[in-house]
């Protein structure tokens, strides 16, 4: 198995596209209190988890969730696609201005599993042409991604890889 060490009181960020297994990970990974889902955020502001339109309030209160959580040292995991420069500079300031560290897990999937993942979703509405770009973001992130400021930037590549990941929590 494949160790991801991941210091106790810092700040994970899931990074990859619909699909690629972001909350799946989180869910077999971490304590539910430590996950903090832009599709919840957004859903408790809207109702509707795929209001795309809540974007904007609903990170506004993930950030000071996140703020708060890492004021009192507690394990924060940014479970969204943060395949955006923009999206995972705002989750690195905090980081720092809360002098914890920030690691990067990537979940860099093939494009095709992520399209039929979030495409077969009854819960998601979610078009393919959607799916494809984040992933072009991403590959576009990746090796840029390594010199934002990441303590720790781990990717992983396919099914496998994700399956066998262990994360090692070090004080
Ligand atoms: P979104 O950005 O839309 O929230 P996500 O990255 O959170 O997507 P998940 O919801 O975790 O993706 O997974 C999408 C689908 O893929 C789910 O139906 C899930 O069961 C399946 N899936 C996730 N991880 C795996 C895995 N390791 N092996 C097989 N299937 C998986
Ligand atoms: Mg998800």
């Amino acid at each position: 198995s494949r160790a991801i060490d991941v210091p106790d009181r810092s700040l994970v960020v899931l990074v990859g596209a619909a699909g690629a297994g972001k909350s799946t990970f989180a869910a077999e990974h971490f304590l539910p209190t430590q996950i903090l889902s832009s599709d919840h955020y957004r859903g408790l502001v809207s109702d509707d988890e795929n209001d795309q339109g809540a974007t904007d309030d609903a990170f506004e209160i993930l950030h000071s969730v996140a703020e708060k959580r890492l004021s009192r040292g507690l394990l924060t995991v940014v479970d969204a696609t943060n395949v955006h420069k923009h999206a995972r500079q705002g989750l690195l300031r905090l980081a720092r201005r809360h002098h914890v560290l920030a690691v990067a897990i990537v979940l860099d999937l093939p494009e095709t599993v992520c399209v039929r993942r979030s495409t077969d979703r009854p819960d998601r509405s979610i078009r393919a042409g959607v799916v494809r770009r984040q992933h072009k973001d991403l590959q576009r992130s990746l090796k840029p991604l390594r010199e934002e400021g990441f303590h720790k930037v781990h990717v992983l590549r396919d099914e496998s890889e994700v399956n066998s990941a262990r994360v090692r929590l070090n004080p």
